[in-house]
């Protein structure tokens, strides 16, 4: 049979191109997570995917509500799971103001971290049960968690300080809107949700990988620099932001490639290993990248996954 992947976020940008890459195979059938079904319809199609090779369901990732409605649809459908990648991301570099979630969480933070937590938890038991040979969880990160690269420095840095934002429910009211209990930075509460993202797939792995077989992974797919990631960014970082990336950093990657680069991650037989984050070479070949001190911390990944566990109503 073919295989079941959900794609979050497959309206746009990485989430598409991977879904036209994997469509591309025949082996598999992709289940378009998005909030807007009419610009994900029209994405499948621009993308020449074949009907009979994707579903859309809707899904708003900022609404908790949402995320439980989506998941009692796939369970009732009869599909099974066999792989579920979190992709889907709001960036607000240049907010001055927070927004927020249905539940009133910080929108990045809210959306990107707190929507996948609820999303993988629901679903971990589809995943268990699927017969497929490799069935995985892919939460896709990025190079924020690095700090052993330029591109992991540029100011503002992550950093989830003690998590008092967070355990306080990163409402602006009686918490920060941030993690770490600072001012509200769009750009930084973006880069912080990376974090938490990178470390959820960690705690998943030291948590379910040994006794339920899954592949828990994430990856820095290179930098797509013109997807509607930076759709909010000011027009002339706009304008030379890609060139930048292409001749300057060198790290530019085309929609296409890292949609290649994504799929391998969910259909590749030779990257099953679990608990890993994968990045690729100048040759666009993959290995095991390391993570930053704060992305790779053990104890604070289980605080994460605990705090966060209490305010999606799992505890
Ligand atoms: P895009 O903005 O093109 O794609 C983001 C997708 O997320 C869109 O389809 C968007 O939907 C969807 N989305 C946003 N909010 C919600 C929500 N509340 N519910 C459901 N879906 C939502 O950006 P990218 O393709 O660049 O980003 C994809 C992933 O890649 C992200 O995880 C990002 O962090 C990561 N990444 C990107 C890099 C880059 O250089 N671009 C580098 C490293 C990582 P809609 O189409 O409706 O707006």
């Amino acid at each position: 049979r073919k295989g079941s992947v959900i794609i979050t976020g497959a309206s746009s940008g990485l989430g598409l191109a991977t879904a036209k890459a994997l469509a591309e195979t025949g082996k598999w059938h992709i289940i378009m997570a998005c909030r807007d079904f009419l610009k994900a319809e029209r994405a499948a199609k621009s993308a020449g995917m074949s009907k009979q090779n994707y579903t859309i369901m809707h899904l708003d990732l900022a609404s908790l509500d949402s995320v439980r409605q989506f998941v009692d649809r796939y369970k009732r459908s009869g599909r099974p799971l066999d792989v579920l990648v979190c992709n889907a991301a709001v960036y607000q570099p240049t907010a001055k103001e927070p927004s927020f979630t249905a539940e009133g969480f910080e929108l990045s933070v809210g959306t990107n971290h707190l929507g996948h937590f609820l999303l993988s938890r629901l679903l971990l038991d589809d995943l268990k049960q699927s017969d497929y040979p490799s069935k995985r969880l892919i939460i896709v990160g990025s190079i924020t968690g690095n700090t052993k690269t330029l591109a992991g420095n540029v100011p503002p840095k992550a950093n989830l300080g003690d998590l008092r934002g967070l355990a306080g429910g990163l409402n602006g009211l009686n918490s920060s809107t941030m993690i770490d209990g600072g001012e509200f930075d769009g750009a930084k509460a973006y880069k912080d949700s990376k974090v938490c993202n990178m470390l959820t797939m960690q705690e998943f792995h030291r948590r379910f990988h040994e006794e339920s077989g899954i592949t828990f992974a994430s990856l820095y797919p290179g930098c797509i620099a013109t997807t509607g990631l930076f759709r909010e960014h000011i027009p002339l970082f706009r304008l030379l932001f890609p060139p930048f990336q292409k001749y300057i950093i060198k790290g530019f990657v085309s929609e296409d490639e890292a949609g290649k680069r994504l799929a391998q991650v969910v259909s590749d037989p030779s990257l099953t290993k679990s608990g890993v984050y994968w990045s690729w070479n100048q040759n666009s070949a993959s290995f095991e990248n390391q993570l930053s001190p704060e992305a790779s911390d053990e104890e604070k990944a289980r605080k994460i996954w605990e705090l966060s566990e209490k305010l999606v109503g799992l505890a």
